[in-house]
């Protein structure tokens, strides 16, 4: 039973991750609801149940955004400045959260942003959610991963240089995430293909920060624009 409610919740994140790639890295609400929505067209037909979850994957897709508000410590799940640890590039940077607060320090591994440990904490969540059959928390949860995977897709959340504050581009996250992507919404298409089972989320979470390479591509574009 156990490893059937792995394999569901692993489907879940892994349905996201394989979404993600062909929706331009892009993050405004509207982006963060087609990517939750796009997700079940990934599962196979033996997921066929998880069809009743679509509206509210899709409705709580901004849950955690909204959220930053009022809970404690949600603003810094967003993100990850990873280009701040040379070690990322090095392929030494360590994965777990206790790990990196060894070698860092907390201050600078929050300030750096926690995002790839939301997800990790959201797929430990999804877990209980399915072991104890409370349905409500399983959507809210696989919600959130939709969420905060989707964050770790878009180059400007995985950089210290988030705005372009530090090469006078200042706005250039808003540009990119809300109006540029708002205006080719339409023209955005999930990836084809099925889910793959993810055996090491948190190692996949690293992986997807390769995007990271991306952010100095953005910043260039936004230079041709003349804004
Ligand atoms: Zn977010």
């Amino acid at each position: 039973m156990i490893r059937r409610f792995l394999r569901l919740s692993l489907s879940i994140l892994v349905v996201v991750s394989v979404t993600i790639p062909a929706l331009a890295h892009a993050y405004g609400s509207s982006v963060h609801r087609l990517v939750n929505r796009s997700a079940l067209l990934h599962l196979p037909p033996s997921f066929g149940g998880f069809a009743q979850w679509a509206t509210d994957l899709e409705d709580l897709s901004t849950a955690a955004d909204e959220r930053k508000c009022c809970v404690s410590g949600e603003s810094i799940k967003h993100y990850i400045d990873i280009d701040d640890y040379p070690e990322f590039f090095a392929g030494t940077l360590p994965q777990t959260y206790s790990a990196m607060v060894s070698q860092y320090g907390q201050s600078r591994v929050d300030g750096n942003g926690t995002v790839p440990w939301a997800i990790e904490a959201s797929y430990q969540s999804l877990l209980a959610a399915f072991q104890n059959q409370d349905w409500t928390a399983a959507v809210a949860a696989a919600a959130d991963i939709g969420h905060y995977v989707a964050d770790t897709h878009n180059p400007m959340h995985l950089t210290v240089n988030y705005n372009g504050q530090l090469t006078g581009q200042n706005g250039i996250h808003s540009r990119f995430e809300s109006q540029m992507t708002g205006r080719h919404l339409a023209e955005l298409e999930p990836a084809p293909g099925m889910a793959a089972l993810i055996m090491d989320p948190l190692a996949a979470v690293y992986m997807s920060s390769d995007t990271q390479i991306l952010a100095p591509v953005f910043h260039g574009s936004d230079d041709l624009t003349g804004i």
